[in-house]
């Protein structure tokens, strides 16, 4: 191991996808943020965690502050709104050169790669 190896995938922000595994197995949502380089992913809504606040000068009322909490990229796929289901991706390249993603299950174009 060592060395920063960059997680291939091709899924991009704003894709929605499906937890496959773990408590939030079968959820979606919308991927928020990426990092490949720590393989995670943060979604919409999902896997949140409660963080207690203290009161600061900042924060005159401390409390429950709730936010998503990364998941393991390897634990979501994209969620195909034509199959209702989580689906793996393809990349088709058109007939003019521009390549796509597409679901490999339907074949639904998904958006430009
Ligand atoms: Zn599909």
């Amino acid at each position: 191991m060592g060395g920063q190896a960059v997680s291939k995938t091709k899924l991009k922000k704003g894709d929605t996808v499906m937890v496959i595994t773990g408590r939030e197995r079968g959820k979606t949502g919308k991927i928020l943020s990426l990092n490949l380089v720590d393989s995670r992913v943060v979604v919409e809504k999902l896997n949140i965690i409660k963080r207690h606040t203290k009161p600061s000068q900042k924060v005159r009322q401390g409390g429950i502050l709730e936010r998503e909490a990364p998941l393991d990229l390897s634990n979501v796929m994209l969620f195909c709104g034509n199959c209702q289901k989580a689906v793996r991706l393809g990349i088709k390249v058109l007939a003019d050169g521009q390549r796509v993603r597409t679901c490999k299950q339907c074949k639904e174009v998904i958006e430009k790669a």
